[in-house]
């Protein structure tokens, strides 16, 4: 009864953490803690499969160095956890040290006793594996560890499973920026923030100038490449929670939480020069790339995201037709 008992407050607890709002790495690591804690285990860690690779690589983890997390892969049928991924079936090891399947790292120095490895499933596809150790001589895994280890983490697979598709339902492909849909989602919910505590919130309309023309010089893969650069000169020039999209093609929105025109306007020309200024290249030739920026600000230029977006779009078609590689307020059109 009491073992009942406490297996019902781990799936309690664990399910807890799953159903919270934190970031996905965030989740992980409460997780990995979680079981720690609940199999008295003296490190916990997820390993993903890389699909393409064919291997596993730590995500979070409790209990592991930043070496460990960085550097240590396995194949495939390589060392215990590649073993579990090949087969699909959960281990215990009472003793690591007289097992065959036990492949030693030489610069993992603390000893290991026990392992559980459990692989992460759905739909009969392998996404990773949970890997618990103990480092104490008397601490060895149990049957009824192993059990317990397997129902928590058929919770993580599945948690695991709705983080990805979400991603996908979010994200663009090519970018991996958010897509237009999410952005639209997002501003209005951003609006509706700063409508409720008074605050300002800026929005950029961003387009590469003559796409059309680097594509038909450079061709499509180089334009896919441009792309994908500039996303990145983007991310790297906003702030943490500002809010980069694709909006389609060649242009991007940016949405700038609790931002006035005249920073927003700093902003924006600090991403316009971030782009001009960088030396892009794609398979050994330089290409000139400039983007074209569209400022509109809550409250003064408009009520909505419809009207913010419209004010942005008109601010950037004044940028174009202005001469390109430069950015527009609303209130200057
Ligand atoms: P402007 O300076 O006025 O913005 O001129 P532009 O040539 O950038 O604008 P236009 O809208 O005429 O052309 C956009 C081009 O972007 C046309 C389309 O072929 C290209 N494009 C759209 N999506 C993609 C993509 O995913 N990859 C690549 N390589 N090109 C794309
Ligand atoms: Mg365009
Ligand atoms: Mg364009």
């Amino acid at each position: 009864m009491q073992r009942e008992a406490e297996v019902l407050r781990a799936l309690l607890d664990v399910s807890r953490i799953i159903a919270s709002n934190y970031p996905m790495p965030d989740v992980i690591k409460r997780i990995t803690t979680k079981l720690r804690g609940i199999l008295k285990a003296d490190e916990c860690s997820i390993m993903i499969l890389d699909e393409s690779q064919q291997h596993l690589a730590f995500v979070e983890s409790s209990g592991l160095t930043r070496w460990e997390l960085d550097n240590i892969r396995f194949r495939v049928g390589e060392g215990v956890a590649g073993w579990v991924a090949k087969h699909k079936k959960p281990v215990v090891i009472p003793r690591l040290s007289e097992d065959p399947r036990f492949m030693p790292v030489k610069e993992q120095k603390r000893p290991m006793i026990s392992m559980i490895c459990v692989p992460l499933i759905i739909k009969q596809r392998l996404i990773g594996v949970v890997t618990l150790t103990t480092r104490h001589e008397d601490h060895i895994f149990s049957q009824e560890d192993l059990e317990l280890t397997v129902l928590l983490s058929a919770h993580v697979s599945l948690m695991l499973e709705n983080n990805r598709l979400y991603e996908i339902s979010v994200l663009d492909g090519l970018t991996n920026l958010y897509n237009r849909r999410y952005m639209e989602q997002r501003l209005d919910k951003e609006l509706s923030y700063a409508r409720r505590f008074h605050h300002p919130l800026s929005f950029f309309m961003v387009d590469i100038d003559w796409f059309k023309k680097l594509n038909d010089t450079y061709g499509h893969q180089a334009g896919d490449a441009v792309l994908r650069i500039v996303s990145e000169l983007f991310t790297r020039a906003l702030r943490e929670y500002d809010i980069v999209a694709r909006y389609g093609g060649e242009e991007f929105a940016v949405i700038l939480p609790s931002t006035p025109r005249s920073k927003a306007a700093s902003i924006a020309e600090r991403l316009r020069a971030s782009v001009a200024e960088e030396d892009v290249s794609h398979q050994h030739q330089l290409i000139p790339v400039s983007v074209s920026v569209g400022v509109a600000t809550y409250p003064e230029d408009g009520q909505t995201s419809e009207a913010l977006i419209a004010k942005a779009d008109r601010a950037l078609y004044r940028a174009k037709r202005s001469g390109r590689n430069r950015v527009v307020l609303a209130d200057d059109d």
